[in-house]
């Protein structure tokens, strides 16, 4: 531990795990903090996001520019872009650091992340601002994704302090002891998405650094200057050199050789589907030189349903699916993109679903009443109009929302409604991870369901419904990581709603959850025959012998 390193939380000093209350921006005060916010990050640009090597800044010859998805032409700052041999120098870094750290106790480890999370919290609105340009999010979604990180960091700090705690096993009754304790793996690659650009690197680099392993954390490209911030407020917790490495770069290239190297003992990847499986191939080699086989987290995409039966209230039901399906403009895992309406409320909750669609308002995420900002990048944006284009042609465009000529600034792509003519076609089938929900009617709860569960992905689900049985149906028969009943599918809170789908949506453990942790720990018994046959010798003469 550096010198200045915080103190030890005791397991008596930690209070009961608390979620970071969402800002209440009722009060004035906090709409000011939050415009003040918003002011420091905007004075605060260009910002610059260097390679970070065992403590050492280093530039890169190439540079990757951040410019705001709202407004193309204003200029946030830029990251380095590191090379391989940029990875293969911060793994470097990051094995040489984990002899020490590995042997830091739990208690050391748990303080760091405890006094990160206060670091965070007490620069919310400076961190907040900068995510409103960075990544466009709205003021709800830019405070939702810090307290997540503050949440992540609490809670994974009180859950290594539970699994530090020495575990006797079974006694046996001829005089056998049994323990079992979890020692950490070694370096950790984390790969990071830009949807959530700090709670999700912070929660899995949190999680691998808490339970002693060291991180190479690699970010979106989209967002490098969130996760630099994050850098530093790890740096100035007090951990010590080494342990975090910031490898900002391009995903093929740095991204790609983490993934492999020989020394990289697990990667945590939170991304698309695509990404995902390349890195599930790559990191299941065992190359020489590399004495284990690679454990891989991956969490993917996801093509989420809510299903509205006829029991529903639409009055609820409604402005769920919509908050679901277009908050921050589609753009989370969690996202709602089918609405599976039952036949007998199909046309009442169509009605609706379209008049709260053309009422959305699209607009820069700085701007407090914006409910579908733009969209992350000029890629994205095309890919989604891709969809937009192909839902005129083969399905029934139900409403769009007007973007009052926004495209010609930024990255915006009109909230889209569309009559998906069935549960096969693409727009019912594949992630877009934009502003665009595919309507799907459905005789009955049974084929309801079926359509729910007829993509290859599980993340989330949901049912508006006021039926008991349909409810517990669900519950049994809903093939989703995270099943939501009468309210919106996204919004997960840590230690609450531990996240994480199955199938093509990912492999590993919920996130913000009791057996996240675990994964970045290897389980270890050491049992002893506690009959002992007499004592070895001691190899010492005893004291009066040697006074002689
Ligand atoms: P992405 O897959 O494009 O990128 C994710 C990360 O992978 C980035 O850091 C990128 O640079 C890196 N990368 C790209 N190619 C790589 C390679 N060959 N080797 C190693 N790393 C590489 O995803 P994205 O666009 O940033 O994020 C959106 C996706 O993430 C969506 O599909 C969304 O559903 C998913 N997501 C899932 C969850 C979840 O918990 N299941 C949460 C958030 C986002």
């Amino acid at each position: 531990m550096t010198a200045e390193a915080p103190q030890a939380p005791t397991h008596q000093s930690l209070s009961e795990f608390r979620n970071e209350a969402p800002l209440d921006f009722s009060r004035p005060e906090v709409r000011s903090d939050f415009l003040n916010g918003i002011a420091a990050a905007r004075a605060s640009f260009p910002l610059e996001a260097p390679l970070v090597i065992a403590g050492r800044r280093h530039k890169t010859a190439e540079k990757i520019a951040c410019h705001s998805p709202s407004d193309r032409a204003m200029l946030l700052g830029h990251s380095a872009s590191a090379s391989e041999s940029d990875a293969d120098k911060a793994v470097g870094a990051a094995a040489a650091a984990f002899a020490h750290w590995s042997r830091t106790p739990a208690e050391h480890r748990a303080a760091v992340l405890v006094e990160a999370a206060s670091i965070m919290r007490r620069r919310k609105f400076l961190l907040a601002g900068i995510e409103v340009f960075e990544a466009a999010k709205p003021w709800r979604e830019a405070d939702a994704d810090i307290a997540e990180a503050i949440d992540f960091l609490e809670y994974y700090a009180r859950e290594m302090l539970r699994l530090a705690l020495p575990r006797r096993l079974q006694p046996y009754i001829l005089g056998e002891r049994n323990d079992l304790r979890y020692d950490p793996l070694g370096v950790v690659a984390v790969v990071g998405p830009w949807n959530f650009p700090l709670a999700i690197p912070c929660g899995m680099a949190a999680a691998a650094i808490v339970a002693g392993n060291t991180v190479v954390l690699k970010p979106a490209e989209q967002t490098p200057l969130i996760a630099y911030e994050m850098q530093k407020i790890f740096e100035e917790a007090g951990l010590p050199k080494g342990v975090l490495n910031f490898l900002p770069g391009r995903g093929g290239v740095c991204g790609a050789r983490l993934v492999q190297h020989p020394e990289v003992r697990m990667v945590v990847f939170t991304g698309s589907r695509g990404v995902g499986l390349e890195i599930v191939r790559r990191a299941a080699d065992t190359r020489p030189g590399q004495p284990f086989v690679r454990r891989v987290v991956a969490e993917m995409g996801g093509k989420n349903a809510l299903i509205v039966d006829s029991s529903a209230d639409l009055d609820a039901a409604v402005p769920d699916i919509l908050y679901s399906a277009f908050g921050f403009a589609g753009q989370k895992c969690s996202a709602c993109s089918r609405a599976i309406l039952l036949a007998d409320v199909y046309d009442a909750a169509v009605e609706r679903l379209r008049a709260g669609v053309e009422s959305l308002k699209v607009g820069p995420a700085e701007e407090p009443g914006t409910q579908v900002p733009a969209v992350i990048d000029a890629e994205a944006g095309a890919k989604i109009r891709g969809y937009i284009e192909l839902g005129a042609k083969e399905a029934k465009p139900l409403a769009k929302a007007d973007t009052h000529g926004l495209e010609a600034k930024g990255h915006f792509v009109p909230p889209s409604l569309f009559a998906v003519p069935s549960h096969k076609h693409r727009l019912a089938q594949e992630e877009i991870f934009g502003p665009v929900l595919a309507v799907l009617r459905a005789r009955d709860f049974d084929e309801a369901l079926a359509i729910a569960n007829s993509t290859e992905y599980a993340l989330t689900g949901g049912v508006h419904s006021r039926t008991l049985s349909h409810l517990e149906r669900a519950g049994n028969e809903y093939q989703c990581g995270n099943l939501y009943l009468n309210r919106t599918t996204t919004g997960a809170i840590v230690g609450r709603q531990p996240f994480g789908g199955f199938r093509l949506s990912g492999i590993g453990s919920k996130a913000g959850g009791p057996d996240y942790l675990r994964q970045f720990l290897v389980a270890r018994t050491v049992t002893e025959n506690l009959m002992r046959h007499g004592f070895v010798p001691l190899v010492e003469p005893p004291p009066e012998r040697l006074e002689d």
